[in-house]
């Protein structure tokens, strides 16, 4: 039988503010996964969904598959227990920009190094917008919010170039309004055998609106030939938009980089057999050796 986008659907109420970017993502999401069990690669039981804090985060309450909301700057960790607990689960992170990239950057970093076979989804909406807007490390020098009344002053984070020489092996940047390029580009990343990260611009409609700069500055890089496979180009593309407003900004959009090497699950010892076995410790004789009676 096939899965529709309907099964997907859950009874919680969206509060999302109208117009969100949010949106895009959902529906990119669950058409990816819909198109992923309807083509045979992989059953509806094994998605399995990570998300942080956050105006993201509520995305898992609005898609009807496993998952765990977990905390502030720790999808990845999650992500990666969870992976190499089963790593039979398609396991898809979900950060916001503030929780990927301000508490959570060690973790990216090194998620990246790790090369664990998971998808991580970024809402980057350069804001912190659950608690109504104060700057993140993406955000663009000069945005005035409630933590930066007289503007922010700070270099942005380029998260593309970050992921590149952290040693991500698919790394790509999506807007969350062209729902049909994120959805291939979310289906590319879940079907890469290795860490898979998606920059998503996503507009935040009540505290940082930057769609109309989007599609102002915005271009494919298919549409210019890049080639995926080759570091330096992708570096060298990742760092043509330093995420800052500027009236002469190209911003690329799609797949970056690609490449293959082991992941982290297929290489650590421990996971091999670990998920399978039953551990069954011996209590009596744990206690015989750590309990002193008094
Ligand atoms: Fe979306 Fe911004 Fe509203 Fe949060 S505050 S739901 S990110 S528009």
């Amino acid at each position: 039988m096939k899965l529709e986008l309907k099964d997907l659907n859950t009874p919680v109420p969206n509060t999302w503010c109208p117009g969100c970017g949010n949106f895009g993502i959902l529906t990119a999401v669950k058409q990816a996964i819909v198109e992923l069990v309807n083509e045979g690669f992989a059953e509806k039981r094994q998605f399995t969904l990570v998300s942080g804090i956050g105006c993201h985060a509520k995305i898992y309450d609005y898609i009807n598959i496993n998952g765990f909301y977990s905390i502030h700057g720790r999808v990845l960790p999650t992500a990666l227990g969870i992976k190499v607990s089963n790593p039979e689960l398609i396991v898809l992170g979900f950060g916001g920009d503030g929780d990927t990239y301000a508490e959570g950057v060690a973790h990216f970093v090194h998620a990246c190094r790790y090369n664990v076979d998971i998808t991580m989804i970024a809402h980057n909406n350069q804001v912190f917008a659950l608690t109504t807007g104060q700057a993140t490390p993406t955000t663009e020098r000069g945005f005035k919010g409630k933590s930066t009344p007289l503007g922010t002053f700070e270099q942005p984070l380029n998260p593309i170039a970050l992921a590149i020489v952290s040693g991500a092996t698919f790394v790509a940047r999506e807007f969350a309004l062209d729902v049909q390029h994120l959805k291939e580009t979310v289906k590319a990343a879940v079907k890469h055998k290795g860490f898979a990260f998606i920059d998503v611009l996503q507009p935040c409609v009540s505290y940082h609106n930057m769609a109309e700069f989007v599609r102002t500055h915005a271009y494919r890089l298919e549409d210019v030939g890049h080639n995926p496979r080759d570091y330096s180009e992708a570096l060298k593309k990742a760092l043509e938009w330093d995420y800052e407003y500027k009236e002469d900004a190209r911003i690329p959009l799609g797949i970056f980089y690609i490449t293959e090497r082991e992941t982290y699950e297929s290489v650590w010892p421990a996971t091999r057999p670990f998920y399978k076995v039953r551990r069954e410790p011996d209590i009596e004789k744990i206690l015989a050796k750590h309990y002193v009676s008094p």
